[in-house]
């Protein structure tokens, strides 16, 4: 990486305490770097969907810094925030969080609705992103016509299609069967080598070994961070 380049995303000393002493995140300190994929990895309760929530600017850790493209946000109003939060991060959910009665076209368009893009561009952003996961053809079906698998990569399809810097994905194939779950991933190491970086939260150790970098979290800490061959 550029030294000029700041990373996509750096986490600074955050840490997290909930009401009644719960400290689900303790001094985590990452920065994620353009074109990385990597994944966050650790058992249930280790603080991965909190991480996450900072990462994703969704919440303000309790001490600690998150920056963004080399921004620090945590002056930013909450307008401002989602405003670069729509430009700056897509996100993937493990129950694909699709709006049933739109099709998957008009569901993708829903990730431009907050970065600003005229009506009239929407629909071919959305077409392009559709192709770009292997579903062209199912643009016109709605989401109760789809699989688990085609819902989630038409989930993909939303998260990309602004171009976001960093793409979220929280337990992508957590609700897939296993041959739907490894095409999924699949799809997001074939994105990845296309240029986008991805950052997939899970506690699948599995998945995790396939990625070429590996953040564990435990007990709110980060308690290891390789690469592959390392
Ligand atoms: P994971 O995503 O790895 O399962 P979480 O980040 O959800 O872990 O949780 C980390 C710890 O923080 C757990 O002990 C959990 O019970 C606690 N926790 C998470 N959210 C809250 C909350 N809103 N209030 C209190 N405790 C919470």
């Amino acid at each position: 990486m550029s030294d000029r380049i700041p990373p996509v995303l750096t986490v600074r000393h955050a840490s997290m305490a909930y009401p009644g002493g719960v400290h689900a995140l303790d001094d985590v300190s990452l920065a994620i770097g353009t074109g990385e994929l990597l994944a966050i990895v650790g058992p249930s309760g280790s603080g991965k969907s909190t991480l996450l929530n900072i990462m994703g600017t969704l919440d303000r850790p309790t001490s600690g810094t998150v920056e963004i493209g080399g921004r620090d946000v945590s002056s930013l109003s909450d307008r401002r925030l989602s405003a670069l939060r729509g430009r700056w991060l897509g996100f993937v959910f493990q129950q694909f969080h699709l709006t049933e009665g739109l099709t998957a076209a008009e569901n993708v368009a829903t990730g431009l609705l907050y970065a600003g893009v005229p009506r009239g561009r929407r629909r071919p952003l959305a077409l392009a992103a559709l192709a770009r996961v292997g579903l062209g053809h199912r643009a016109g079906h709605l989401s109760h016509q789809l699989s688990g698998g085609e819902r989630q990569r038409v989930a993909i399809a939303r998260a990309l299609v602004n171009n976001p810097a960093l793409v979220l994905a929280d337990e992508p194939t957590g609700a897939l069967d296993t041959a739907n779950g490894r095409a999924v991933l699949e799809l997001l190491t074939e994105l990845n080598g296309e240029g986008t970086t991805i950052a997939i939260i899970t506690h699948d150790r599995d998945i995790a070994e396939r990625l070429p970098r590996r953040v564990e979290i435990l007990d709110g800490r980060l308690v290891a961070d390789t690469y592959e061959g390392s």
